[in-house]
């Protein structure tokens, strides 16, 4: 049994992880209440499984009362530390903590965070992966799949952990210490829940806040604001760069991703022979091997895995090839600056789909690279004509409007000769065809399939 057996606990969210959470905390013991503001048909779960393990239920309206004879509340990520009730129970003394910190005090392994603006999953996946190749026991988890809490119930203390952790998580972190940090990148996002750009700043920093001497923080060299944290950590500060090459750390050398520490120059795996396209990508894979070099991956295995690892679903995945035409589906692209990663992945001659629910941001960048980069421009969904207007004000000339999805994807195919790839990138949210954008890449997929 752990510290929260016997304790009265209070989870706000009732989302996976609030759910999650609850499962683990009744399991150790805890008295636990799950409350969410929605009542139970607008949440569409089914609660009778946590009804029968003993679990009390406050769903719909919220207020203090629910504090009353409470030890520790819990927060779930959607659950923000300024909501009322969150503020009450700070007030009242009241312990106030993430999942992530339940996950952390539970959790009998090492555990490697990843955290950042972009690139989180991928970065995770691939750190996931190398441990595994090097035959370590090893748990992936946080944004990923289910909630870390339920993640790390499944780990021996030799194994190891490896987390996917947003702003939110950290939000209510408390002695929460990652033997390994990552900060990835970070540009201003969620700016309407953290509300300013230093408030989000400062959540990310608490990635490392509980780091000590002999922990390590891996940061990026090129991102001026993330390179700038080493000055405020106790932990071994260690850089990665894709347009540097740094004293030490891990960097590319002529092609090749190096990493320097110490005595030891380690020659990993060449960027040209990596699976998975964009320089993006290369980001991603010189953090992932920084990561796996301190948790012991020999470089051997990280080079199997970039070589053979060709990215997470709906991330410029590759579908299929037919007449030697490339399908990709990048479906997980919902705004430009994520479009733009992929089309600049492709050195031109690219079938671009894009459209869906428009979120109304800047499009000049992204139409300057359509213009340099895609042969034909498919629009679908509602964001259609600003898109088409925005497309034709850049000299855009192949631009055509699609009745559907399915018939977007039949005109690609029409259109589509070697040397063209054909993208789905959609720059748009997804909820005008489709539940969200899991769902638009699987159709895609199927879509594809169905060609030929
Ligand atoms: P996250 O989990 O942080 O959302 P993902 O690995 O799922 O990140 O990638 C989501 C999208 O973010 C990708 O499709 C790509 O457009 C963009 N992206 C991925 N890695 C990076 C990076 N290192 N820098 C900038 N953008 C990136």
């Amino acid at each position: 049994m752990s510290e929260f057996s016997g304790k009265r606990i209070l989870v706000l969210g009732a989302g996976i992880s609030g759910i999650s959470v609850a499962e683990v905390l009744r399991e150790q013991g805890a008295s636990v209440t799950l409350s969410d503001a929605r009542e139970e048909a607008a949440i569409g779960r089914d609660f009778d499984k946590l009804r029968a393990a003993g679990i009390a239920l406050a769903l719909g309206r919220q207020d203090e009362a629910l504090l009353r004879e409470i030890d520790c509340v819990v927060l779930s990520p959607g659950v923000s530390i300024y909501s009322p009730l969150v503020e009450a129970a700070q007030m009242q003394g009241i312990e106030v903590i993430s999942e992530v910190e339940v996950a952390y005090r539970l959790c009998p392994a090492p555990i490697v965070a990843i955290t950042g603006t972009n690139g989180k999953t991928t970065t995770t996946t691939l750190v996931g992966e190398m441990i595994k190749a090097a035959g370590r026991e090893v748990v992936v988890g946080g944004n990923i799949g289910l909630a870390l809490s339920h993640e790390v119930k499944g780990v021996s203390p030799n194994g190891l952990v490896v987390a996917e952790i947003s702003s939110f998580q950290l939000e209510s972190v408390v002695n929460f210490r990652p033997f390994i940090a990552a900060i990835l990148n970070l540009t201003p996002d969620h700016i309407d829940r953290h509300r300013t750009v230093a408030a989000y700043q400062a959540m990310k920093e608490r990635i490392f806040e509980n780091q000590a001497s002999g922990d390590y923080l891996i940061l990026n060299y090129d991102d001026a604001v993330v390179r700038d944290m080493a000055t405020r950590t106790k932990s071994q500060a260690v850089y990665f760069s894709r347009l540097n090459e740094l004293p030490s750390g891990v960097f590319v050398r002529k092609d090749m991703i190096t990493m320097k520490w110490q005595d030891e120059t380690v020659p990993i795996c060449y960027t040209r022979d990596m699976k998975l396209l964009g320089a993006h990508n290369v980001e991603n894979a010189l953090a992932a091997c920084a990561c796996a070099y301190f948790a012991g991956v020999s470089p051997r295995h990280m080079a199997e895995v970039l070589s053979t690892f060709s990215g997470v679903e709906h991330r410029i995945e590759p579908v299929a090839t037919l007449n030697g035409v490339t399908y990709y589906n990048d479906s997980k692209a919902t705004n430009p600056e994520s479009s733009i990663k992929a089309l600049e992945a492709f050195p031109g001659h690219i079938i671009l789909i894009a459209g869906g629910r428009d979120k109304h941001t800047d499009l000049t960048d992204f139409m300057s690279l359509i213009k340099a980069k895609v042969d034909h421009l498919i629009l679908i969904g509602e964001a259609q004509e600003r898109f088409k207007q925005a497309a034709l004000a850049h000299g855009v000339v192949n631009i055509h409007l699609a009745k559907s999805f399915e018939a977007a994807v039949n005109l690609a195919h029409r259109l589509a000769k070697a040397p063209q790839v054909v993208l789905l990138s959609p720059a748009c949210a997804s909820y005008d065809m489709f539940k969200n954008y899991e769902e638009r890449g699987r159709v895609f997929k199927n879509l594809v399939r169905q060609l030929r």
